[in-house]
């Protein structure tokens, strides 16, 4: 029961239509990497490693690099269950979070495998079935409510709104989706720190007024004081993304009072230290919900494992946006029926990873 060999995979797939967020944010194509791990024993266990530059610094021959030659020789020929030793081993390497956290669910998936059990089960078994919320990224008025009208006639009763570019056609939009929807729909907006505190603490009121749930990052996580001024200020609770990272940085964030709801996002944190994450906010009384990467079905299906696993994750998962690409990676991406998606009881992840496909878009040929 011992790695015996790590490797990655850059690959790219294109989405059906690019994704706009934030100020500069803009995705055309999922071109991330498969890590997997080999055991000794003929198990294969696999993740998916999200670049984001723009937000942790990594990029898609960064992870690969981190993984070839930083992270591959440090734990090949350790046992696959010796977590902590694993970790303890890939830890003083500074930053490289993704690669770190990649490496870390194709291990656990690994373990799944090996021991014959789904990774919901072995994290800690809460639930089966995981409620699914749909994102929608900056795109025309018309255009957002029409597919989101679309996607409640399919089952999925909560919609994350990417807002922040432009104020009032951000409210108008909320207003309009609150009419298309109905009041029983849960609508929450995420600005990706895109807001002034002027403009947040004058345009967030408006859109309590239609009843958004949740804010996420309505501003830039450097101003603290602002932040912590808007949050006395707006009685919607706040989500943490980009301020809260890694689990010093929720620590951090816990003392000082902002957010009330932790975005956690096994891509960056991996299981290991999205563990700590959730166990600091059930120590201060803070929900979590499981934070989308704009994953392939590969991360989806790793997070929804993660998020169902335990009690905190108290809110719809953000785990659909694999449903927008031209295509799937794995045998038999997950299922998603009236917005539940219900984990497979095969071990690890429960699936495997469809070799036509990835020999199709690999970048590495
Ligand atoms: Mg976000």
């Amino acid at each position: 029961m011992k790695i015996q060999k790590v490797e990655a995979v850059p690959f790219s797939i294109p989405y059906s239509e690019p994704l706009k967020y934030g100020l500069r944010g803009f995705l055309k194509s999922a071109d991330h990497l498969l890590i997997r791990v080999m055991t000794d024993d003929g198990i294969t266990g696999l993740a998916e490693a999200m670049p984001r530059p723009i937000i942790y610094g990594e990029s898609q021959k960064s992870i690969l690099w981190a993984v070839e030659h930083w992270l591959a020789p440090r734990v090949e020929g350790l046992p696959l269950y010796a977590l902590e030793r694993i970790w303890d081993e890939i830890e003083p390497l500074r930053g490289n979070n993704t690669a770190k956290g990649a490496l870390d669910i194709a291990i656990h998936d690994a373990l799944g495998k090996t021991l014959g059990m789904p990774l919901y089960r072995l994290l800690g078994g809460w639930t089966d079935r995981i409620p699914v919320a749909w994102m929608v990224g900056q795109k025309a008025t018309e255009e957002a409510v029409q597919e989101c009208v679309e996607v409640l006639e399919k089952g999925i009763r909560s919609f994350k709104v990417k807002i922040g570019i432009d104020p009032e056609k951000d409210v108008e939009l909320i207003g309009r989706l609150r009419k298309a929807l109905g009041d029983d729909v849960t609508i929450y907006v995420d600005a990706n720190q895109a807001f002034s505190y002027d403009e947040a603490n004058r345009f967030l009121p408006i859109m309590e007024s239609e009843g958004i749930a949740l804010v996420e990052e309505p501003m830039p996580t450097w101003n603290t004081k602002g932040r912590l001024r808007l949050s006395q200020r707006i009685s919607v609770p706040i989500i943490g993304d980009e301020s809260a990272t890694t689990p010093s940085d929720v620590e951090r964030e816990i003392d000082l009072g902002v957010i009330s709801v932790i975005s956690v996002k096994t891509p960056r944190t991996g299981y290991y230290q999205s563990r700590k994450i959730i166990h600091l906010a059930e120590q201060a009384g803070l929900s979590c919900i499981i934070g989308s990467q704009a994953d392939t079905d590969i991360g989806a299906l790793a997070s929804a494992h993660f998020g169902s696993a335990f009690k905190v994750f108290s809110h719809p998962a953000e785990l659909t946006f694999f449903l927008t690409m031209k295509d799937n990676l794995l045998e038999t991406p997950p299922k998603i029926e009236d917005g539940i998606l219900v984990l497979p009881e095969e071990p690890g992840l429960g699936t495997r990873v469809d070799e036509g496909k990835i020999e199709h878009y690999r970048l590495d040929k």
